[in-house]
């Protein structure tokens, strides 16, 4: 029996979390659940789940129902003092943007494992929170949940010894896939919030669009597998059914398959190296008509040529792309800017900023702030 902390209980990964542990209640306890302005949602799972903590991040909490007096509420700023004080074994970190960094870290500052969803916390804080995460007696201490980072990690058990040559990150094309670079630059927010192979989150459904998805892919890849950019190559792959591979010296590759549906990394990544019954079928192969492939185009999602520019650049560029990333977006998602204005707005920030040092999560903090700000003028906000 684990316990786990659901940071973002009220989100898509939160509540395909929550499915796993109703499906497997004599292996999984709830310690903790968090979520930001979804007050109801939060008391409704504390109920359902009996959860002994929890945390509103992004409101007050008002007056807590009377049958939820055996849990613990913690107050809007007190997120990391629940991850610190939870009788969690796992955490698992899916709440948006660089908000979930300080939970991340507050987990491995109090031995807990990590289970981490949300890529944003790699993006910006990729070294200092790897070298928290080093493995220890009991196995890994940082699970990836993303699915193609599941993929690539569940891959690399059969690797044995040998070294990876590529990792093969797939890619739906999200939904301009096929579009020209003017019509793209001018989609609007109906159309890019229609993803055609994954049910997801809003900005991660944006962020899916422009391709900015797989330029923190790219980026949490480079720290989770410890590789150079250089090995990291995208693919894109429409059907989503490949979630990703890893290629060898030989030129032997192995790829991870399955049917987009995020409750097997969310469950492999809370039972490894076990597996349960998740509830998701494999793939019908006889249904399958055809599995595609293609490369990335750089020159229609500038969002792929800017993760390798970042990486290369070092210091906390990737926290400055990730900090006016998440502005443009914002901004984006309540029609204040085209969608083209999102590459414009992180390219100009990059620019505009240089290289800031990343050598302690102050850094981190101070270089995201700056990357709003100048995020913020750039698009008049
Ligand atoms: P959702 O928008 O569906 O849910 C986000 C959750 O985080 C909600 O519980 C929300 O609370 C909470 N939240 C939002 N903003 C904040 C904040 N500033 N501080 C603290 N909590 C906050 O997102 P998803 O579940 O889709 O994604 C979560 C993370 O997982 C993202 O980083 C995403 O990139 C990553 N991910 C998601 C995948 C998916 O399939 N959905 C796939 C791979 C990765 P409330 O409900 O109260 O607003
Ligand atoms: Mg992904």
């Amino acid at each position: 029996m684990r316990s786990i902390a659901i940071l973002g209980a009220t989100g898509s990964i939160g509540r395909q979390t929550l499915d796993e542990v109703s499906r497997h209640p004599d292996r999984f306890r709830v310690a903790a659940l968090s979520a930001h302005t979804n007050r109801e949602a939060l008391f409704e799972a504390v109920r359902a789940f009996r959860s002994p903590a929890a945390c509103l991040t992004g409101a007050d909490l008002g007056e807590i129902p009377k049958d939820l007096s055996f849990c613990q509420f913690y107050a809007r700023d007190e997120l990391e003092k629940m991850v610190r004080e939870c009788e969690a074994d796992d955490v698992l970190d899916a709440i948006v943007g660089i908000a979930g960094l300080g939970a991340a870290w507050a987990a491995r500052q109090a031995g807990k494992r990590l289970l981490l969803a949300i890529k944003e916390t790699l993006v910006t804080g990729g070294r200092l929170i790897m070298d928290a995460c080093g493995p220890n007696e009991d196995g890994p201490t940082l699970l990836p949940v993303d699915s193609e980072h599941s993929a690539i990690f569940q891959c690399l058990q059969a690797a044995g010894p040998n070294k990876v040559k590529t990792i093969f990150l797939t890619a739906s094309g999200g939904p301009f896939r096929t579009w020209s670079r003017e019509r793209i630059q001018k989609a609007t927010l109906e159309e890019a919030l229609r993803h055609p192979t994954w049910s997801m989150g809003a900005k991660i459904t944006v962020d899916s669009a422009s391709m900015f998805n797989k330029a923190l892919e790219i980026i949490e890849a480079r720290w989770l597998f410890d590789v150079t950019p250089e090995q990291i190559q995208a693919v894109v792959h429409p059907q989503s059914i490949v979630h990703s591979m890893i290629g060898f010296e030989d030129g032997a590759v192995l790829a991870q398959l399955g049917v987009p549906d995020m409750r097997v990394p969310i469950l492999y990544a809370m039972t490894y190296p076990e597996r349960l019954e998740s509830g998701v079928p494999a793939p019908d192969f006889a249904a399958l008509s055809s599995l595609t492939f293609e490369p990335g185009d750089p020159e229609r999602f500038p969002a792929l040529r800017l993760a390798y520019e970042t990486l290369n650049a070092g210091g906390a560029s990737c926290c400055v792309l990730n900090g006016a990333n998440e502005v443009a977006v914002a901004a984006f998602l309540k029609g204040l800017i085209p969608f083209g204005s999102i590459y414009a707005c992180v390219e100009e920030t990059l620019n505009r900023l240089g290289v800031l040092p990343a050598e302690e999560i102050a850094d981190i903090y101070e270089a995201d702030r700056l990357a709003r700000r100048a995020a913020r003028d750039y698009l008049k906000l």
